[in-house]
């Protein structure tokens, strides 16, 4: 768990530098905030996004949506401790 905080950390750095509405939107893989890429699968037949951090199939979200769940995620860790 210790990996994830760190991941945390910086979103939440992130988040509170600068607000959506800053630049327009970029998207980023709903599981690690990163760049992703279209890649064909055969398995699925169809083309599916492949995140570049953890190489798992994701879904995209915007990038304050993603650092908004990290947030919370954040919030949450800190009321448990
Ligand atoms: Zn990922």
């Amino acid at each position: 768990m210790n990996y994830g905080k760190i991941i945390i950390m910086g979103a939440y750095d992130n988040w509170k530098l600068k607000s959506p509405d800053d630049e327009g939107c970029s998207m980023v893989s709903s599981c690690c905030g990163a760049e992703y890429e279209e890649v064909y699968s055969e398995m699925f037949d169809e083309d599916k996004l492949l995140c570049n951090e953890c190489n798992e199939y994701c879904e995209e979200i915007e990038d304050y949506e993603y650092n908004e769940i990290q947030r919370e995620n954040y919030l949450e860790d800190m009321r448990d401790e």
